[in-house]
């Protein structure tokens, strides 16, 4: 099997202060815990950013801030999120993509979350394939149900997306697709041969997913914006998160992909060094 890309996504737009001290929301403390992340073995670094109170950001500059500070201080592939729950249109969701990372989330359809509706109609999203596609920034397809599939392989079908594609399936968040082995099975036989995927397990799930996705061949996203928990009750950082999939990765006869191998893997076209 291939070397394992772990992605690390740190921060998300949910979790504060009060429920882990350990979530980085700002500057200072995504940056800082970004270069502890790649040591442990990260090489996909996933981007959401917050405001003075800790609510999502959608501010370009901020986003941006953090891209600079950390080129030059880390050869991680740096993913910004356009997700939806810091600013819904695409305006506020294109602007992000300035920062000019190599890739960026793209979730191809609208799906409910635990306490509202994540809504990504069809001009939405290809608004932001389009751009990503002007930009040179690869998209990871954010899958959180089997329709979304679909609607990934329709943007290749439609040239706003290249071939090979990167999906993220993200599995046991309520209200989205449950995180069952079964699942993860079904989803990996509906997307091309060519493409590669990654496994985003929600809360408890995101250990058992991660484990099931090193198995069969997959790649696997650990972080607090997904779970803030090592074990019941023990609060996680996320270099904890990332040096336990390493671990097991190992244990089970894979080895972790450096940033570079990881954009071999991934088909990125800049390759650093
Ligand atoms: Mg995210």
């Amino acid at each position: 099997m291939e070397k394992l890309i772990i992605t690390v996504a740190p921060t998300g737009s949910v979790p504060r202060k009060d429920n882990t001290p350990h979530v980085p929301v700002t500057t200072d403390e995504i940056v800082e815990d970004a270069l502890r992340c790649e040591d442990r073995g990260a090489s996909i670094f996933h981007i959401h950013v917050r405001d003075e109170e800790q609510r999502p950001s959608d501010d370009p500059e901020r986003f941006a801030e953090v891209v600079e500070r950390l080129e030059g201080r880390t050869g991680m592939i740096l993913q910004i999120s356009t997700g939806g729950r810091a600013g819904v249109d695409l305006d506020s969701r294109i602007k992000r993509l300035k920062a000019q990372t190599e890739m960026a989330s793209l979730t191809t359809g609208s799906v409910n979350f635990p306490n509202s509706a994540y809504i990504n109609p069809p001009d939405l999203v290809e608004g932001l394939a389009a751009e990503m596609k002007r930009l040179g920034i690869k998209p990871e397809m954010e899958i959180f149900d089997l329709s979304m599939i679909n609607n990934a392989l329709r943007l290749e079908k439609k040239g706003l997306a290249a071939s090979p594609l990167h999906f993220n399936f993200v599995l046991g968040l309520r209200g989205a697709i449950p995180a069952t082995i079964e699942n993860l099975v079904y989803m990996r036989g509906l997307i091309p041969k060519e493409s590669t995927w990654t496994a985003s397990g929600i809360a408890s799930a995101q250990l058992t997913m991660g484990v099931h996705a090193i198995l069969m061949g997959g790649h696997v996203r650990v972080g607090l914006e997904d779970n803030i928990y090592f074990h019941k009750g023990q609060l996680a950082t996320n270099e904890m998160l990332i040096g336990r999939m390493a671990d097991l990765a190992r244990q089970l006869g894979r080895e972790v992909a450096t940033p570079d191998e990881a954009r071999k893997i991934l088909s990125l076209k800049q390759v650093s060094g």
